[in-house]
Parts: C-alpha cells; structure tokens; sequence
C-alpha cells in the first residue's frame, strides 16, 4: 500500500521580520541538516514578504520546503494588496495554507472562497493544506464531526480524485489554536479517522489513503508524539511552538 508522508508545518502567521525569519530559518535548516527521517516532510509557512529570501537558504533537495500562509482566488489582475499563486511560486512556495481559521474569522473567508483558492493553488503547481475544524468545544461529536464533513464537502468536493490527492488536511479545533487547551489524543484520531472515512466515501479507499491528515491546536514540545503516534494523525501545523527553532525541531524529531 502507497506510503504517505509525515509532515510538519510552521506556521508563523504574522510574526518575525526579515532578520528575524532568516535566523529562525536558518537555525532549523542548521538544527535539521541530516536529522530529518524518511518519509518525513518540514514546510515552513513565512510571511509572504520572506519567501524569497528564505528560499535561498534552502538546500535544493531536501526534506525542508516552503509555503505560503495563504494566496488570491485568481491568478492576476486588479486587486490591490493581493498576492496571486504563481507570484507565490516564482518565490519558491511549493505549497499554500487554506481556510486557516482566522482567515474564515478575521477576514471572513467562507467555503465557496476557499474551493477557488484550492483551485487556483492546485492550476499553479502549489499543494494546498487545507485547514478545518469545529468552532466550539462544547458540542456532541455528531455536532463537530457535521461541521468538520461539510467544510470539506463545500471546499474540496469539486476536486477531481488527481486533485484531492494534492491536497493535505490540517484538523484544527478553532477552540484548541493559540488556548493551550486540546483535545485528547484519542478524540484527535477519531477526527481524523472520520475525515478520512468521509474523503473515501467520496473518491475510496486509496485516495483516502494517500492524504496526509495533520492535527493543528496548541501542539507542543510535550504533547506533539501523543499525537503523532495515532494512527491517522501524519504530523503537525505547530503555530506558536514553530516560532522558537528548539522546539520546532523537537515537534519535528518527535514524529516517528
Ligand atoms: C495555528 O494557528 O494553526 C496553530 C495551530 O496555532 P497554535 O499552535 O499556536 O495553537
């Protein structure tokens, strides 16, 4: 059966500037460098205006790689302030953050915006990582399991089974990002679980298989290997704990 890879994402959101990112960058390439196992994936997602420069400190071949955090619905044209996929390509991303969950909440980013963006990252040669996840902490799994299957049926669903295999999927629990609190290991994996058993509902077995399911909320130094070792968790999208390189790479080393 096809192997898919293990991941880890840093996600740095709005934090570093260009000295700053380039350090941090330059200390998990140094603390990485022949530490990274088989099958296993870093992408580091810098603020847009880095991309460039951290690509250049990048090994060509190798297992770290870089994304964006997040891009336009189209490839060009008159939107002031915007960045299009293939800007983000031309600078070295090979992947892109989507449906983030500040991205729905602060810039109220909905479904049908987040399948274009899906679209228009997999046109321009970017995978998409694809973010989703339950609101509220408090409602039955009937309730977030509803939740989690109809994000991804509205923004990944027009896929075609080539395109979805492009596709990696980050749990996230909004209530888990940046709150310290998660949820346990075990209710992760049945999450995961689910989203796999829905994205073969739709395209089997094999698909479903193939596609990495990262669990995203809070993911630490001390709780990254509970998670890792589910079965149906294949890595981190680590927020706050990637911005220090020591605990980035421990999360990275703890995948087994
Ligand atoms: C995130 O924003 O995707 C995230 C997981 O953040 P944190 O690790 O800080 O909870």
């Amino acid at each position: 059966m096809y192997v898919r890879s293990k991941i880890v994402v840093a996600n740095w959101k709005m934090h570093k500037d260009l000295g700053e990112g380039l350090r941090l960058a330059t200390e998990v390439i140094q603390m990485l460098h022949n530490q990274v196992k088989d099958k296993v994936q870093v992408i580091l997602l810098p603020p847009f205006i880095h991309l460039e420069a951290i690509s250049k400190l990048l090994p060509t071949a190798g297992p770290i790689h870089l994304g964006a955090q997040n891009c336009h619905e189209h490839a060009f044209g008159a939107f002031t302030g915007e960045i299009a996929a293939p800007m983000l390509r031309s600078v070295g991303a090979s992947f892109v953050l989507i449906g983030h969950s500040e991205r729905r909440h602060y810039f109220g980013e909905g479904s049908a915006l987040l399948a274009q963006k899906v679209s228009i990252a997999l046109i321009y040669g970017l995978r998409p990582i694809f973010c989703c996840g339950e609101v509220e902490q408090t409602c039955t799994v009937a309730w977030q399991e509803n939740f989690v299957e109809e994000q991804l049926a509205t923004s990944l669903f027009h896929l075609s089974a080539e395109q979805i295999a492009q596709v990696i999927v980050a749990y996230e629990p909004v209530w888990a990002i940046g709150t310290g609190r998660t949820p346990t290991p075990t209710q992760a994996q049945a999450m995961h679980q689910f989203i796999r058993y829905i994205i073969a509902s739709k395209y089997g077995e094999e698909v479903a298989s193939s596609i990495p399911i990262l669990y995203g909320g809070s993911c630490d130094t001390e709780n990254a290997r509970l998670f890792f070792t589910r079965p149906d968790v294949d890595g981190g999208l680590i927020g706050k704990a990637s911005l220090i390189a020591n605990s980035f790479v421990t999360i990275v080393k703890s995948l087994e």
